[in-house]
């Protein structure tokens, strides 16, 4: 997903600034034109759960990502400057913060669930108690 409007003005014009993405040269680093705020030309690179379960500070702006799982190392805040700019603070200089993120439980698991299910599934015995249903609510 390329980006076309920013997120916290909702501005459509964007200047290029200098600096690279490491692990992705063709990613470029964009500004808004209107608020300044900063981010990558795209974000088809991150997968959902990517900096949730990174254990890296992460500010999560807006609604987007209600409802789902994520550690304690995000921090949510509103489309709201002065929320942003103090999450990114507590990001960026809060040790308390940092520190206690440091081996935050990843909400989604290990990744060996499949696994896991292959396994019971190879080993359950298939027989009446297991086709008959009976409802209990
Ligand atoms: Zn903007």
């Amino acid at each position: 997903m390329d980006m076309k409007q920013c997120y916290l003005c909702g501005g459509t014009e964007f200047n290029k600034r200098p600096g690279s993405v490491r692990d992705n040269p063709e990613l470029e680093v964009l500004e808004c034109a209107s608020c300044g705020l900063v981010f990558l030309s795209s974000f088809d690179h991150i997968r959902d759960g990517f900096y949730e379960n990174s254990e890296m500070p992460t500010v999560n702006v807006g609604s987007r990502q209600n409802g789902r799982l994520r550690s304690t190392n995000v921090i949510d805040t509103k489309y709201d400057k002065k929320e942003i700019k103090l999450a990114l603070e507590k990001c960026l200089f809060d040790k308390t913060f940092r520190d206690s993120i440091k081996n935050c439980p990843n909400p989604y698991g290990t990744g060996n669930s499949g696994n896991k299910i292959a396994k019971v599934l190879a080993e359950v015995s298939i027989d009446q108690k297991l086709l008959r249903k009976r409802i209990t609510y």
